[in-house]
């Protein structure tokens, strides 16, 4: 008998299963209900497609996106895995062919878009053969809660009723706030399922947030500076990513765009040349990536902040995807604070929804921007802040995000914090942080004036203190809740349970402060260099080399040939014969026969070149 960890090595040419994978395809081979919530990247596919091969009939898996099938679909095949997909993409006659070879017992495991399944041919086709497993990618589509409501995803639940006998249902997806959860295992009605949460935390990414005037500059010079990696520039919206990919192009710069704008064929050619690596940038709004499981990309860049923690998290995380080191940097201006506000006000995508509902989502939108926004000021841990955010408890320090490579020091803020917070009660709590911030710095404008906030006792209190530090120590007043703000269009700063502690001397306020700029930055980036690792240089660029003829010879994206970690891996091991060559990370039995040989050429060349 096959056992499973045979059957990662023959195909995926991987020796251990990760975390988590394990208890999540036992428990499936046991015939139980699964629930698998694991950030991008951890190897959730791996998940089903073990089990697919080792359980008696078909496998159906249910994905949202087109490009997703397509790409999972190559990536089976590549491995020697029979699948197909059956999605809009195919012509009727395609598709009649695909049911058929299906039909006959051709595919192992079948990926199939929600709207398909309960069409009559594919519900007579489903009815014909012995479906053993139904998986449900990207899981919280289903949910109301979720970010990503999609309608079709209903269809399911009459799908499986539909079926003679129940299969095996199996769910996976990466975000996971605790409605979200409830909401996937209620209304697929699992079966008191097997449910495991992997930690949140990718211990491969690095974080960082600058808040620059000048965006562009700070990304031509990363550019610069990182020549050859493949990555994506997030822009909030059209118009910003038409500019940005201007602007690269006129420097040379191999660059393509992606947005709702561009016509369906240009869209398709230029996510085909970010994927195949003809044009590693990508410049694109948040249109952009879903599905796409583009193994090697270094960087995550949004020019803009987003609208909320888990499309940063999402987005972000389509960085380093193979494991290897990868950096997220957020690029903050007070501008986009703005934007999002805009965009959640006149946010009419739902128009199925009533008024009362529509209330709701904007309020809760609003929260989730004013949580996103405090991540761009926070002087803590960044990947701390993040995990706690998604209801984790990280160790307060990572050592690997800017704000902790920054050196901080202590400062006793007491006094300011004293005076912010007697200005909001002296103004009976009925104004908003810029107003707060203008009267303690003593500040002369017209709205000022018009409130006569010149005769408050507070008034011109902290004029010694620039603005940009009297901001920061009200928001960490509000991220320690000694203050909080409304969540209005027009937030407004309230007093908390905490405040009279400060305002009446009976607690010290500490807070910590990025020291002294110039220096600090050169440290840091010192460290951050040493920290993302230099790649062991020139046998690994010839290997890419090799990858890219063969991604071209086959039409296939590079990373579906073999992911930069095979690559790095087999750079580190130089296998000279067949048993070495399978020793390499991701590389299963198919692989070796394919490329095997072409590879250890140029490794042999390689060596033979060293010794002279
Ligand atoms: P997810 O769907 O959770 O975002 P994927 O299934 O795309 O993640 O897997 C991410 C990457 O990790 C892929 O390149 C995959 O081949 C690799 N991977 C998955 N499981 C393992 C494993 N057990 N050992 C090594 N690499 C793995
Ligand atoms: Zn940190």
């Amino acid at each position: 008998m096959t056992t499973k960890e045979q059957v990662l090595k023959k195909y995926f040419g991987y020796t251990q299963f990760r975390k988590g994978q394990e208890i999540l395809i036992d428990s499936i081979l046991e015939g139980k209900d699964t629930f698998g919530v694991m950030p991008t990247g951890a190897g959730k596919s791996i998940c089903y497609q073990v089990p697919a091969l080792l359980l008696e009939g078909i496998t159906l898996v249910i994905s949202p996106l087109i490009s997703l099938m397509k790409d999972q679909v190559q990536s089976l095949n590549q491995a020697g895995i029979h699948a197909a997909y059956l999605n809009s993409s195919l012509t009727t006659n395609q598709y009649y062919k695909a049911l058929e070879y299906a039909k006959q017992g051709v595919y192992k495991i079948i990926y199939v878009a929600p709207e398909r399944l309960l069409t009559g041919e594919f519900l007579s086709f489903a009815k014909s053969v012995t479906i053993s497993m139904i998986s449900i990618d990207e899981a919280h589509c289903i949910s109301q809660w979720g970010q990503d409501f999609r309608p079709s995803y209903l269809k399911i639940i009459d799908f499986v009723k539909q079926l003679e006998k129940r299969p095996i249902i199996s769910a996976f997806t990466a975000t996971a706030t605790k409605e979200v959860k409830d909401d996937i295992i209620s209304i697929l009605n699992l079966n008191n399922p097997t449910t495991l949460t992997t930690g949140f935390d990718r211990d491969n990414l690095f974080y960082s947030v600058q808040t620059v005037k000048d965006k562009f500059k700070i990304v031509e010079q990363y550019l610069e500076e990182n020549p050859d990696k493949s990555g994506i520039i997030y822009c909030l919206t059209r118009k910003t990513v038409d500019e940005v990919y201007e602007k690269l192009l006129k420097k040379k710069i191999a660059v393509t765009k992606y947005h709702a704008g561009l016509s369906d064929r240009e869209r398709k050619e230029n996510q085909d040349a970010f994927i195949y690596d003809t044009a590693p940038i990508m410049v694109a709004t948040n249109a952009f990536g879903m599905g796409i499981d583009k193994s090697n990309v270094r960087f995550v860049i949004h020019y803009n902040m987003p609208k909320n923690i888990e499309s940063y998290y999402q987005e972000a995380g389509r960085a380093g995807r193979d494991g290897e080191a990868s950096e997220c940097i957020l690029l903050y201006s007070p501008q986009d604070v703005v934007m999002n506000q805009f965009f959640i006000d006149h946010n009419n995508e739902n128009n199925e929804l009533e008024d009362e509902q529509l209330q709701l989502i904007k309020e809760r939108d609003y929260e989730r921007l004013k949580k996103m926004t405090y991540y761009c000021m926070t002087n803590e841990c960044l990947r701390d802040y993040v995990l706690r955010y998604f209801g984790e408890y990280g160790s307060n320090y990572c050592g690997k995000c800017a704000n902790c490579l920054t050196q901080f020091e202590t400062i006793d803020v007491t006094d300011i914090a004293r005076n912010i917070i007697g200005c909001v009660e002296q103004v009976r709590q009925r104004f908003g942080m810029t107003t707060i911030i203008d009267t303690v710095h003593g500040s002369n404008n017209s709205r000022i004036r018009q409130y006569q906030l010149t005769e408050n006792k507070y008034y011109n209190t902290l004029s010694g203190v620039p603005i940009y530090r009297l901001r920061q120590i009200m928001n960490h007043l509000i991220l320690q809740e000694y203050l909080t703000v409304t969540n209005d269009e027009y937030p407004v700063v309230k007093l908390t349970n905490e405040s009279q502690r400060i305002l009446y001397g009976e607690e010290i306020l500490h807070m910590k402060v990025a020291k002294e700029q110039e220096r600090v930055k050169e440290k840091k980036e010192k460290k951050a260099k040493k920290l993302l690792g230099v790649m062991n240089g020139d046998l690994f660029e010839i290997l890419r080399k090799v990858r890219m003829e063969i991604a071209k010879e086959e039409h296939m994206p590079p990373y579906i040939i073999f992911s930069d970690k095979a690559l790095k891996d087999m750079s580190a091991k130089m296998p000279m014969n067949r048993d070495e060559f399978l020793q390499v990370s991701g590389v299963g039995e198919v692989k070796c026969e394919k490329y095997g040989r072409r590879f250890m050429e140029v490794i042999i060349e390689y060596k033979d070149k060293e010794k002279k």
